[in-house]
């Protein structure tokens, strides 16, 4: 029988609709896990497994699953044996330190003696070692937010993305203990053919992460002025250059990353570029 590579993914939640999109952009039909634990890809070597995302980094250590995609504050609390192999771009926020919104936060020092309230007792340890500071944790499994107004605590420890969570609940955002994203996590055993197939499964996502990077734009440009015009544009190799049926003017094609994207396009319309447009890159093969 051929060897498939087994991913596990989180069952429902925040990262699920993230991690089957990414299959799918890779190419992989991942049918609709709702009510199912496991299922098989019809055109990729994989099966996936559908898990709470606490349980991941432990079935990939243990060998149940040879990949997982997880969050890396989920992979650092666990703090199994597996190896973080490619960051995913999503599932991006901070475990952060909340206090009430009245509270006069002086630094990390202000916790000294104080109950903090989290689900990552490991990590708010180590941040509270590092900056050698006794407190006393509780560790709950959800809702830290309320834990103040509750009396239960006088900070709390937990995973923020734009802070409206803390906000109803009277609290600020004082201090970061990590940020995170998504990543792929693998087996660190993993035999001869199981890595060829994450190599395939990886060449995909890098492709995927590098196109969603990157845009493709298509502009005409008067020819008086085009050398200046492809000098803003890095394009992959150099930009392709088109003469046009109207006389004076060529069409030229690039591919400008996120990043650089406002800045370049305010500079080429000063050059004098028009029409452009742009469009989105699906995959960057390099
Ligand atoms: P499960 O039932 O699988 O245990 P969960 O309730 O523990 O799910 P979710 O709230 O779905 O987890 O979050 C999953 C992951 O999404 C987090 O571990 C974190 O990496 C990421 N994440 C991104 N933004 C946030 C946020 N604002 N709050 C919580 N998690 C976030
Ligand atoms: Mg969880």
């Amino acid at each position: 029988m051929d060897q498939k590579l087994r991913i596990a993914i989180q069952k429902s939640g925040r990262l699920y609709d993230d991690s089957v999109k990414l299959l799918k952009d890779c190419g992989i039909d991942v049918k609709n896990g709702i009510n199912k634990l496991r299922t098989e890809a019809e055109n990729f070597p994989l099966e996936i497994y559908f898990l709470r995302d606490d349980d991941i980094p432990q079935y990939v250590e243990d060998g149940v699953a040879d990949i997982g995609i997880v969050g890396e504050n989920v992979v650092f609390e666990k703090n199994r044996r597996v190896t973080a192999v490619e960051p995913l771009g999503f599932g991006k926020c901070r475990l952060s330190i909340a206090v009430g919104r009245k509270d006069d936060y002086t630094g990390p020092k202000y916790l000294e003696g104080k109950r903090i309230a989290t689900s990552y007792p490991v990590l708010v340890q180590r941040f509270l070692d590092d900056n050698g500071i006794r407190a006393e944790i509780h560790e709950i499994s959800g809702s830290v937010e309320i834990a103040p107004g509750i009396g239960l605590a006088d900070a709390i420890v937990d995973l923020v993305s734009s802070g409206s969570t803390l906000f109803m609940n009277g609290l600020k955002e004082v201090d970061t203990v990590l940020k995170s994203q998504a990543v792929l996590i693998r087996n660190g055993n993993l035999d001869e053919v199981k890595l060829a197939l994450l190599e395939r499964l990886l060449f995909r996502i890098r492709s995927v992460k590098k196109a969603k990077n990157n845009k493709y734009v298509l502009l005409n440009a008067p020819n008086n002025n085009l050398e200046a015009i492809i000098r803003l544009l890095p394009g992959m190799k150099s930009p392709t250059v088109l003469p046009l049926a109207e006389p004076g003017w060529s069409s030229v094609h690039s591919v400008i990353s996120e990043d650089q994207f406002w800045d370049i396009i305010e500079q080429l319309k000063a050059a004098g570029a028009q029409g452009i447009l742009v469009v989105p890159i699906e995959k960057m093969i390099i």
